[in-house]
């Protein structure tokens, strides 16, 4: 990235997640410095990927403590920052109280954020990690969407706390944060809405769902087969490259769709076939709709028969061309993205031979 401002310093919530750590790498790369708030500054091991990359780059980086949920507790991180990175909101969908467990840290936390930048007179944008969860709640949506593929103009409807709390969670945080972005008219608001992330991670324990869907492929849970559940994906550092363009270009601005590929979860469990599939319990055919629809609440808590209903055998469509035409995004080939995330998975021990 050449066009970014090293001049003022750069804001990253949630700096210790997935998805941030390769924006704080690619800011850090370029000589910023980067205010990373976090929950537990005092957890050394948690951030030593971050300040090991800053130890071997031109940039900084100084962690300050704050929490989601604490009001103001944004406030010194953001002092002096022109840019406001906001990627922190749990990324899980076991969960047993949704609202505060996803919706409150979701939309309190989003709330928060945006309104310290209001009081923080340096900010000039505000790039939100929103997701496609804000676009469309159920394969079985898409077919309502314009020609039939999800675009920016299309919002998730289908969603409620009952019915992917996830998907709510992150549909109500980006309109809460549209809302706040449009009551006033210093900074603009530049929205990323990213498919499913995958491709390795910065640290050695990362906890992002993005690798319990892996964990299911490689483990053996899958073995029989795998829904063809459609869905779209994004390499993590074509992602970390799609923010920096959000943050930094000039012509950045409204929702952008980020993800390389369209596919599911067989078409992603096959592409490991030929380095893997001898030695790992990976799916190697379709499991049946009826069979998923069976097996569904026995399979995980989150996982319910009206999802399976909704999402399995139906194609996922979106149209990228956006992010590609003003973000400048590139998309790496998905076998590259899965054969070095589970490569790293299986380097740190998850998974047994077959
Ligand atoms: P992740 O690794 O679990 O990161 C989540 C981050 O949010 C962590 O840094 C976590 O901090 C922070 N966080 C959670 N609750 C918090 C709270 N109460 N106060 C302060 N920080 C809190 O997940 P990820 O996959 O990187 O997700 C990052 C963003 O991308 C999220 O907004 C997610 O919705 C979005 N997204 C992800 C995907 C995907 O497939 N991974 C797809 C679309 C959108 P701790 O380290 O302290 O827990």
């Amino acid at each position: 990235m050449t066009d970014i401002d090293t001049a003022a310093p750069v804001l990253v919530t949630g700096a210790t997640g997935y998805v941030a750590g390769w924006i704080v790498k690619g800011l850090l790369e370029a000589g910023c410095t980067v205010h990373a708030p976090v929950r537990d500054p005092g957890n050394a091991a948690k951030l030593q990927h971050l300040s090991d990359i800053a130890a071997n780059a031109p940039g900084e980086i100084r962690y300050f403590k704050a929490d989601l949920l604490e009001d103001g507790s944004y406030d010194e991180a953001m002092q002096g920052c022109a840019v406001v990175f906001h990627t922190a909101s749990p990324f899980t969908v076991d969960v047993k109280d949704p609202q505060k467990e996803l919706i409150d840290p979701a939309v309190k936390g989003t709330r928060n954020v945006l309104e310290a930048a209001n009081r923080t007179d340096s900010v000039k944008r505000v790039v939100l990690t929103s997701s496609c969860a804000a676009i469309y709640g159920d394969n079985a949506d898409i077919a309502n969407a314009p020609n039939g593929r999800l675009d920016e103009s299309v919002w998730n409807t289908s969603s409620s706390i009952a019915h992917n709390p996830y998907f709510y969670s992150k549909t109500l945080a980006e309109r809460e944060a549209w809302k706040i972005a449009e009551a006033q008219d210093r900074w603009r608001l530049v929205v990323i809405n990213p498919s499913l992330v995958i491709g390795p991670a910065l640290q050695a324990r990362p906890t992002s769902e993005s690798f319990n869907i892996l964990r299911q492929m490689g483990g053996g849970a899958l073995k029989s087969g795998a829904p063809r559940w459609g869905m779209g994906t994004v390499d993590v550092r074509d992602l970390a490259d799609a923010h920096l363009a959000a943050g930094f270009r000039p012509d950045a601005n409204g929702r952008n769709i980020i993800s390389g590929h369209e596919t599911d979860m067989l078409a992603i469990a096959l592409t490991l076939q030929d380095r893997y599939g001898r030695d790992y319990p990976l799916p190697k055919r379709a499991a049946p709709k009826w069979l998923a629809w069976l097996m569904a609440p026995m399979l995980s808590d989150g996982l319910t028969r009206k999802a399976v209903a909704n999402n399995v055998d139906i194609p996922w469509r979106a149209d990228n061309s956006k992010g590609k035409r003003e973000l400048g995004v590139t998309y790496r080939p998905l076998k590259t993205s899965m054969e070095e995330m589970f490569q790293q998975m299986i380097d740190a021990g998850q998974f047994e031979k077959a």
